[in-house]
């Protein structure tokens, strides 16, 4: 089947290159050129990442004013005064047909390097603040916005076996754990999520489980542009009570938690190929 080429932006977390991550890193890239894609990748670690939000991300500050940091985001994102390397991010997201967010699990979350990454390339008006704000649409937001059109995919490596990730497993089940990343972070600001690629039991992988790693990703890889992604509920798409955000009473009656922000009628079984063991 012909494939046409994509360009695949990869934000890569992970501070050791000759690390499990890195190899994976290494894998992916040299898969997708293959393939005929266009890859760019962040090494955050390698870039010297600046991770924590503050006053210095807005190049043109009054002195003495209070900082906020939402407002001074949306000054410097509108007025062209954000600092470069969060305006350089922003456009190899706006390149990308696929962004892949690559880390190890640590501490049932995103390093926090990545989450730096996230507080600030997600400025005020570019991933949040987008769309009309009023008691009828509350902005473009949950599967509409800046990044409508693209798709992402959550790339992780965990120390824990698969079955602790389970539903009944004792860390809870890894759609709960990543639904904040995969919901509030990803499909916010209007990306179509594709179910995350997760290699579990990292401690036990040797050489013949490496082979198995590559092979399993290859896969995802290869059906980046066709695989289905998870049916999120739209903000805007009738499903939610407006301005109380709260799902239509009729809709998953009695239910509450993550899970009813997926629609089941269009949601298909689990894809076992989505996790390596
Ligand atoms: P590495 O340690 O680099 O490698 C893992 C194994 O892969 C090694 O045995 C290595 O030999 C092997 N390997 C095979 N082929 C290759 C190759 N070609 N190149 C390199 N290595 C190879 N886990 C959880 O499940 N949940 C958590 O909440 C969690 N929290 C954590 C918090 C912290 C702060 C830390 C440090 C770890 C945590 N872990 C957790 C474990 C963590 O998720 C794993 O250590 C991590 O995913 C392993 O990825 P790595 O790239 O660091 O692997």
């Amino acid at each position: 089947m012909e494939r046409l080429p994509m360009n695949v932006f990869i934000v890569f977390a992970h501070p050791e290159p000759r690390s499990l991550n890195g190899a994976v890193r290494d894998f992916a890239v040299r898969h997708l050129r293959r393939a005929g894609h266009e890859v760019r990748v962040s090494d955050l670690y390698a870039m010297g990442w600046k991770s924590e939000l503050d006053a210095d991300d807005n190049l043109v500050r009054m002195p003495g004013q209070r900082f906020d940091p939402s407002m001074d985001s949306s000054r410097a994102y509108a007025n062209g005064t954000q600092r470069e390397d969060i305006a350089r991010e922003q456009e190899k997201l706006r390149w990308a047909d696929v962004v892949i967010l690559q880390f190890p699990l640590w501490w049932f979350s995103m390093p926090a390097i990545l989450k730096g990454w996230v507080d600030r390339v997600y400025a005020c008006g570019f991933a949040y603040g987008v769309g009309e704000h009023s008691d009828t649409h509350w902005g473009d937001r949950y599967g509409e916005g800046t990044l409508a059109g693209k798709r992402a995919m959550l790339l992780v490596t965990a120390g824990g076996w698969e079955s602790h990730y389970e539903p009944r497993g004792i860390n809870g089940p890894i759609d709960d754990i990543l639904f904040p990343i995969q919901h509030g972070i990803l499909y916010f600001p209007g990306f179509d999520v594709l179910p995350p690629h997760v290699i579990y039991r990292t401690d036990r992988i040797d050489e013949a489980g490496f082979t198995r790693v590559c092979e399993a990703l290859g896969e995802r890889l290869d059906s980046l542009r066709e695989t289905a992604p998870i049916p999120f509920r739209k903000q805007n798409g009738g499903d939610y009570v407006i301005p109380a955000l709260t799902l239509r009473p009729d809709l998953a009656p009695g239910r509450s938690g993550f899970g009813i922000h997926v629609d089941q009628r269009s949601a298909s079984p689990r894809d076992s190929q989505n996790t390596t063991r």
